[in-house]
């Protein structure tokens, strides 16, 4: 039987893992796009403008990376997307798709359960002590990293022959880290996978690897940053 369009996949209301959350309303099969992340279209040094004078231990965070020049504030002109809870174990994940960010199910989601997406927020020098306090998560997975940052960066040792063939083996590794170290952010933001809309099957298998994985693509379509 078709499913009817009009009854929508998700509704808000409050989670048990963190303020507000977002629970779909039917069964969601895996792959399907469930919500685009929307909100205004603005500049990296705009976020850390706006955000700059938020209290010390507020871990909202409704900005998402979307490269190297545009964030998106889902605090303005946002959608439903922006309450969608992070989790180490989520059914979710969040994919840049033509300078776009969706929410894609990476498995079949059963109604009733709260959607959730890995929101890996990268870490600065400038992040205070107890960031990881801040940022505590309480997720309740068995694999909870207990922070909803991502592990700290490992620096590159030239030495290990093993890592730098693996590193050759994945070459979009490199150009990946560098664009994300260059430049350093104050204000958190949600980062995600940037997906070929060409290639939708195996971007998707490949959807596995950790981190943001900015390709050293021009942007297209980009609105200009206010
Ligand atoms: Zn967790």
């Amino acid at each position: 039987m078709p499913t009817p369009t009009a009854k929508p996949l998700y509704r808000v209301r409050r989670s048990p893992i963190h303020g507000t959350g977002v629970f779909a309303t039917r069964r969601i099969p895996k792959g399907r796009r469930v919500i685009e992340y929307i909100g205004e279209r603005i500049s990296h040094a705009e976020a850390d403008r706006r955000y700059e004078n938020k209290a010390h231990d507020d871990n909202h965070t409704f900005l998402f990376t979307v490269n190297n020049r545009v964030v998106i504030d889902g605090g303005n002109i946002g959608n439903e997307a922006r309450w969608i809870n992070h989790s180490c174990d989520p059914n979710c994940e969040s994919l840049i798709d033509d300078n776009r960010v969706f929410i894609e199910a990476i498995r079949t989601i059963q109604p009733g359960e709260e959607l959730s997406y890995d929101y890996m927020i990268e870490r600065d020098r400038s992040d205070p002590p107890d960031i990881d306090v801040i940022f505590a998560c309480r997720c309740g997975a068995k694999n909870c990293r207990g922070t909803m940052l991502l592990p700290p960066k490992k620096k590159k040792k030239k030495a290990k022959v093993k890592a730098k063939a693996k590193a050759k083996a994945t070459s979009k590794s490199g150009a990946k880290s560098k664009a994300a170290l260059s430049r350093t952010k104050s204000a958190k933001t949600k980062s995600a996978k940037t997906k070929s809309a060409k290639t939708k099957s195996s971007a998707a298998k490949g959807a596995k690897a950790k981190g943001p994985t900015l390709k050293a693509k021009a942007p297209r379509g980009t609105r200009p940053a206010r």
